[in-house]
């Protein structure tokens, strides 16, 4: 039988880019990566061209690449979602979105979600005053909300009322007691009426990595009791009008509807119970939480969820009315705080790789003279003689041999000649072992073997850290999709880890998507000398441009902003030079013009030499470039 000839649609199974890609992203006839940033598939684009383009302006990787056009299309998801929802089960209030600018705070990615959601009143939500700050600057509808979320100070509360006075929609969220009184003493103090929200802590939790946000022990909101509290408290200064709001948020990444619909039983109870006390909430705020499919399973695994957009939007709306019409109170305006979901999917970050290490292969397969020890011998016949027969016992042999191997040679009884022989037929073993396994007459693979190709593995070195562009990975071994952008008309030759360049032993990606399982490594090609190749990681636009950190003194890529005209072109709409040497020295207090001149004892006009000069020329050149490696 010939072999099966390998073509694109090969490498869109073998990456999952249809399951993960969400309409956003696909493999084109060339065996390129595509974009299609409004899932509209006469608007889409080649990203390996658009890398090629940016390369040729002198834009290096790493590469973020963003889109704006996938921010406005996930706005327009999320609120037209709601929409229908709203209309398919007669609800009586409405929907109002806000963006929560910790997801993502870049200025251009803020400013775009901004000019897409105006036209549902889409507002922002800020933690902190940085954030409220940047939420007051921007031109929302005057119906959008902005709303005061995380703990608060004095000055914080003076910002929100000020601007309050001033005509902004600005709410107040009370994330605990002792935040009400300083509310009360400012509002008073600048003659202000504040719109009040109130953080209840649910006893239904969320599901996944962020299970423990709500709860008893959670970090935020106010109890029931806290809640009558607050009650009376407000009723005492005549001030229950103010209460516009009630709040929840379960944590983020929720895998399973079924918890999204346990919490929004419980808050509309919460929610009922306070209209019938004559608390007159406006909004009941569902938080944010709503998912992301990064591995495209559709389950309930932490790196995806069993539910769409619509779904959440379905249950949270009817859920809803349920049980507003068992408790006989108005249906509340409903709001959500949705921001993985929203900026998750709009960047690419695109690396290049810069080499291979290869532990297992060598030029050449070892040959045996029959001089040798008797150790290399038996590692030879070992080789010779694996079959499917008797591979387990072979390669419980060959790990004894390969131990005996090393004692012998640390007890000085072999030259570094023969332990590089004795090595090399080890890993020699191994493949051919791992050629057995993944043959088709094994309908089993012992425990024991799994491990086994994630030993044999090639690891390729990207021009990356992983650090600055994937923190969420070495923190909380969350999942990204990645997949080479060009050569998908090839099949991969490799099976592969990824290394960064950061000094780090943790700087690798030893973890990678697949629709059933979590795979050990991820087929590659292999470099070919002279041209680069390049592998891209996606759907990292939530939360890790921001975690993203310097360690080693990497710091920000290069960004480039793209938009997809017709006629499969694009526009470069903007772009930002990553951080340079210069900006990251000063970064850890450094004056990188005093450390150019090298430390005061060489200062001195005898110290100087050519060397010397020659050192500070090339620093003086080094300082403005960017931080990662020049290939
Ligand atoms: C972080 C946060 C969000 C955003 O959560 P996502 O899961 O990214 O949608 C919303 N609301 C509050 C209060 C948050 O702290």
């Amino acid at each position: 039988m010939p072999m099966k000839h390998w073509t694109v649609q090969d490498a869109a199974t073998l990456y999952g880019v249809k399951e993960w890609g969400n309409g956003y992203f696909g493999i084109n006839a060339k065996g390129h990566l595509e974009i299609t940033p409004t899932q509209d598939e006469s608007l889409s684009c080649d990203v390996y061209e658009i890398v090629q383009h940016l390369k040729k302006k002198g834009l290096r990787t790493p590469l973020n690449l963003r889109f704006p056009q996938v921010l406005a299309h996930r706005v327009v998801e999320v609120n037209e979602a709601f929409r229908k929802a709203i209309i398919e089960f007669g609800y009586e209030g409405s929907y109002q979105g806000v963006y929560p600018v910790k997801t993502n705070q870049i200025k251009e990615v803020v400013e775009e979600i901004v000019r897409a959601g105006n036209k549902y009143h889409y507002g922002l939500e800020a933690g902190s005053k940085p954030e409220l700050m940047i939420a007051l600057s921007l031109d929302l509808h005057p119906e959008a909300l902005v709303l005061c979320n995380g703990y608060k100070d004095e000055s914080f509360i003076r910002m929100a009322l000020l601007a309050r006075k001033a005509g902004r929609k600005v709410v107040i969220t009370v994330e605990k007691m002792t935040e009400l009184p300083l509310i009360l003493k400012v509002a008073k103090e600048l003659k202000v009426e504040p719109l009040i929200g109130l953080r209840a802590k649910l006893n239904a939790q969320g599901s996944g990595k962020w299970e423990t946000s709500a709860g008893d022990h959670a970090k935020f909101g106010l109890t029931t009791s806290e809640i009558l509290d607050a009650i009376e408290v407000l009723e005492k200064r005549d001030l229950l009008d103010s209460v516009i709001e009630l709040h929840f948020h379960i944590g983020s990444q929720i895998t399973d509807i079924r918890k999204i619909k346990s919490a929004m039983k419980e808050a509309t109870r919460i929610y009922a119970k306070l209209r019938k006390m004559g608390v007159p909430i406006r909004y009941l705020n569902v938080g944010g939480g709503l998912g992301v499919d990064y591995d495209g399973s559709k389950t309930t695994f932490s790196s995806s969820m069993n539910y769409t957009i619509s779904e959440y939007a379905a249950d949270v709306v009817y859920t809803t009315k349920d049980i507003c019409a068992q408790e006989q109170v108005p249906m509340p305006d409903l709001l959500s705080e949705s921001g993985r979901a929203i900026v998750a999917y709009h960047e690419v970050v695109v690396v290049d790789i810069i080499g291979l290490i290869d532990t297992t292969h060598t030029k050449y397969k070892v040959e045996l003279t029959g001089r040798e020890p008797q150790i290399l011998k038996e590692l030879a016949y070992t080789r010779d003689n694996i079959s499917v027969k008797n591979f387990a016992e072979m390669y419980h042999d060959a790990i004894t041999q390969k131990d005996e191997l090393l004692t012998l040679f640390n007890l000085g009884y072999l030259s570094l000649e023969d332990r590089s022989k004795g090595e090399t037929l080890f890993w020699e073993v191994c493949r051919k072992l791992s050629r057995i396994l993944s043959s088709k007459s094994l309908k089993y693979v012992p425990e024991e073997f799994q491990d086994l190709n994630k030993s044999l593995a090639d690891k390729l070195i990207g021009n990356f850290s992983l650090f600055q562009s994937m923190p969420d990975h070495w923190a909380i071994e969350q999942l990204f999709p990645v997949m080479p952008i060009h050569r998908l008309k090839e099949k991969p030759a490799l099976s592969a880890t990824l290394c960064d360049i950061t000094c780090d032993s943790d700087g690798k990606m030893e973890k990678f998507i697949d629709l059933k399982d979590v795979r050990d490594e991820i087929p590659l090609h292999e470099p070919r000398g002279g041209e680069a190749y390049y592998v891209a990681f996606f759907l990292t636009g939530a939360y890790q441009d921001i975690l993203g950190m310097r360690h080693n003194l990497f710091g920000a890529p290069n960004e480039a902003h793209i938009v997809v005209d017709e006629d499969d072109t694009f526009k470069v709409q903007h772009i930002v030079k990553g951080d340079t040497v210069d900006h990251v020295l000063r970064s850890v207090h450094y004056d990188p013009d005093a450390l150019i001149q090298g430390p005061a004892s060489k200062r001195k006009a005898s110290a100087k030499s050519d060397a010397a000069e020659a050192l500070k020329a090339l620093l003086t050149e080094e300082r403005k470039l960017h931080t990662y490696l020049e290939i």
